[in-house]
């Protein structure tokens, strides 16, 4: 287990000097033991306790960055089994497999995938993040044009670079350049070579054993070599096994804190199905237990958005309902007539109902009311979503400025409210709006200002 808010402590000034940002040293160390804060920004500890803390409070699974510049995938640092225990924190990035026998048109077909698949879902951009390049060949010269290639035609795709041969690795590491991808893979036989090149490249280093035994006792010899940032591939055979794996690896990290599986994983579904299909069930379990990350053999759109919306639900945080900023959202370009809606802030009531006037093409204004991320009978029910905090807002967001009518639209589940709110607004005309979203464009429609 990490230290506790009170162990980090004792090993603070205790001045409450404030330096760090915080109003006294326990407030600093309650946030450092809950990892909301670094150890460094005390500047009146010794190097000696930043890294005794550093390493005690660090996660169970070792966080790892890879990508450069605006391109960074972070994967691990995980520190629970259950989301409902805090949350999870950091998604497994997907990939695409690319090999060195592939056609230049298979290449081409690939890259186009990667680009195409992209959606946005309440506000945040769904997309496949890794590429994998993958020497099949034994031919240098394709590898590295390879990897040249995507990093100048992908540079946001992450890079995995795979390969037994360290040679061949080194020179694609060196196409990279600031580029940090990820070396696959140091096995048995070959990891002091592959520790060198990772030491000399600074980049993580991926272990591939022949099972999860086998992965941890390299995983060891490579800590007693001083690697830190390794990804495990535990080479299970079977579907069965690659779960097992997973849970194992993240049970004996997080409960028993055994160092050498304390790694994010590297997956790869299509080693066990030949069926495209399959291979995305296998994927979506690996999604919510508990792969680092997912290299696919394909993109089918079909197939890829439902794994990447999962993704996206199970690394939502369930204590922290998504919200939008409260506001004025102007739709299809609203003038002083424009109608004018209130709703809440959970994020999904608002693209739905913005997404219902933006395609009834009607101009419009939309009032966000902050309600805590609660739809609108909770936050109702909750006391947010009243007559009289709606009217406080009404009041204060400044729409008045922005029309010469005065006329709310109020969503249909608050009908019970209008005489209430007309009292609190004498100004206003309450308008009771469909009880659905999707009532919304034919409602508009007939909507009229004068
Ligand atoms: S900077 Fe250090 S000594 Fe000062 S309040 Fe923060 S933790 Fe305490």
């Amino acid at each position: 287990m990490g230290l506790t808010g009170i162990q980090i402590l004792q090993m603070l000034p205790k001045t409450n000097c404030k330096e760090c940002g915080f109003p006294t040293c326990l407030a600093f160390a309650m946030k450092v033991a809950a990892g909301q804060a670094d150890i460094a920004t005390c500047p009146h500890v010794s190097e000696e306790v930043k890294e005794k803390i550093s390493e005690a409070s660090a996660p169970p699974i070792r966080t790892i960055k890879l990508g450069s510049g605006d391109h960074i995938v972070t994967i691990g640092g995980e520190t629970v089994l259950f989301r409902h225990e805090k949350r999870f924190d950091n998604p497994p990035p997907v990939g695409i497999l690319l090999n060195t026998s592939m056609s230049p048109e298979e290449i081409a077909e690939r890259i186009a995938k990667f680009k195409k698949y992209r959606w946005e879902r309440v506000g945040v951009e769904l997309r496949p993040e890794v590429m994998a390049l993958e020497d099949n060949t034994h031919d240098q010269e394709a590898f590295v044009s390879l990897t040249k290639k995507i990093r100048q035609e992908v540079p946001e795709a992450v890079l995995v670079l795979m390969s037994k041969e360290k040679d061949l690795l080194a020179k694609g590491a060196e196409a990279c350049g600031e580029h940090k991808a990820l070396l696959y893979a140091a096995t048995m036989e070959n990891y002091k070579e592959m520790a060198e090149l990772a030491k000399g490249t600074g980049f993580p280093l991926a272990v591939r054993g022949n099972s999860i035994g086998e992965a941890a006792r390299i995983a060891e010899e490579l800590l007693k070599m001083g690697l830190k940032d390794l990804v495990l591939d535990t080479g299970p055979q079977g579907v069965r096994e690659l779960y097992e794996d997973q849970v194992i690896m993240r049970r004996a990290a997080i409960k028993k804190r055994y160092k050498p599986l304390g790694f994010p994983s590297i997956t790869f579904p299509y080693r066990f199905t030949d069926n495209i299909v399959l291979e995305y069930m296998i994927a979506s379990v690996l999604v919510a237990k508990y792969a680092g990350m997912i290299v696919l053999s394909d993109f089918r759109g079909d197939l890829l958005f439902p794994l990447l919306v999962e993704r996206m639900n199970i690394f939502t945080d369930p204590q922290r309902p998504l919200v939008v900023e409260e506001g004025i959202y102007p739709l299809n370009g609203p003038d002083e007539n424009a109608p004018v809606l209130v709703t809440c802030n959970f994020a999904l009531t608002y693209f739905i109902v913005s997404g219902e006037i933006e395609g009834s093409r009607v101009p419009s204004w939309l009032l966000i009311k902050d309600t805590e991320g609660l739809s609108v009978l909770t936050a109702w029910a909750a006391g947010k979503f009243g007559a009289d905090t709606i009217a406080e807002f009404v009041k204060k967001c400044g729409i008045a400025e922005k029309v010469k009518h005065r006329k709310l639209i109020i969503p249909g589940y608050l009908a019970g409210i209008k005489g209430e709110l007309e009292e609190e607004l004498p100004d206003w005309e309450i308008i009771i709006g469909p009880r659905e979203a999707s009532g919304l464009p034919a409602f508009l429609k007939e909507w009229k200002a004068a």
